[in-house]
């Protein structure tokens, strides 16, 4: 076997060799063709997603905005395609209501299953709980902008979270709804939280503390898909991408579903397909097959026609092969030329 075949084998079933046509841009260039490529966790309040389009990203999942506004810029023609969860639903006065870079609008403070008239709390507690919405309301309002997920925030590291009935509570109303419920988790027991509670995915690989096998296996267990975002870590704390990739591999090792994720918006990233990420999805032990996966993965929808419309994703020869294919730096590189064609510019070889 050639090099080349070796490769096309190790990227899986997902990967074609093809050649570009005579018609289009650099005719007769050879390469590897992937699905489109989606980014399952972004923030189009706070990016320009041309610059992700342009370097390869074709389809994004919003994970928090003003719920009109999301649903304006979802409706634009063009790419990137857009899947949206609108409002950040939290508890009164937790994460992230107040925080400067939470867009206008973003943030939906819910009262809590049985709370009374807060005997008691202080004065800002009461005014956040004066502010706080019913549960069933603010998840009809995502609903109604076109939601395809409800978003939560349990951070426990800032601020009062959802207690157990409230996230039930919650989860209940999303799926009398159709909808899944993506958990940012964060700070101590928040993981074990969402997991124990059924939520359908963590937004981040759980990263401030070190989950247990057990609850790791109970996550695969009931079907729970983490979104990666490990280059935010790398970018800015070591030891948090060092936890991250640690319960990342173990979730994939155990058959968990792993969703390409980065976060674009929070500060400084490397728009389109980021490199960092890609090298330390395979730190974290996924082969090349099993990264290219996670960015063809067409969560929060079933099937991936809401990502494919007459595009596909070209990455133009030379591919590593041989060891270089298990060297996170040198496939990660690779991927990250990845550019978004037409497909009919596209033959296989
Ligand atoms: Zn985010």
């Amino acid at each position: 076997m050639t090099d080349a075949a070796d490769t096309s084998d190790a990227l899986g079933p997902l990967a074609r060799r093809v050649r570009r046509s005579l018609n289009g841009d650099h005719p007769g260039q050879t390469g590897t063709m992937l699905p489109p490529l989606v980014d399952h966790h972004v923030h189009l309040q706070l990016t320009d997603p041309d610059a992700a389009v342009a370097r390869g990203v074709a389809a994004v999942v919003d994970l928090g905005a003003d719920p009109g506004a999301i649903a304006t810029i979802a409706r634009t023609e063009g790419l990137p395609h857009v899947r949206y969860a609108g409002a950040f639903l939290t508890a009164p006065g937790g994460y992230p209501a107040g925080r400067s870079w939470a867009p206008a609008g973003s943030v939906r403070e819910l009262r809590l299953v049985g709370e009374g008239a807060g005997e008691g709390a202080g004065d800002a507690a009461l005014e956040h709980r004066a502010l706080a919405g019913p549960i069933e309301a603010a998840v009809d309002e995502q609903h109604r902008f076109g939601a395809s997920v409800v978003k939560v925030a349990l951070n426990a590291s800032a601020g009062p979270v959802f207690d157990r009935p409230t996230l039930d509570a919650v989860l209940a109303a999303a799926r009398s709804r159709g909808l899944p419920v993506a958990a940012h988790a964060e700070g101590a027991g928040m993981a074990a939280l969402a997991i124990e509670a059924g939520v359908d995915v963590l937004v981040h690989a759980s990263f401030t503390e070190r989950l247990d096998d057990a609850l790791v296996a109970a996550a695969v267990a009931g079907g729970q898909a983490w979104i990666s975002t490990l280059a935010i870590h790398v970018r800015d704390d070591a030891a948090a991408a060092e936890i991250a990739i640690d319960n990342l591999r173990r979730f994939h090792a155990a058959g968990g579903r792993v969703l390409y994720g980065t976060d674009l918006g929070n500060g400084d990233l490397s728009p389109g397909v980021n490199p960092h990420e890609i090298a330390a999805l395979v730190r974290a032990g996924l082969a090349p097959s099993a990264v290219i996966a996670a960015l063809a993965d067409p969560w929060p929808e079933r099937t991936a026609d809401w990502t494919d419309a007459g595009v596909a994703t070209f990455v133009p020869d030379p591919a590593p092969a041989g060891a270089a294919l298990a060297e996170p730096e040198a496939f990660a590189a690779w991927l990250a030329t990845a550019r978004i064609v037409p497909t009919e510019e596209l033959e296989p070889r």
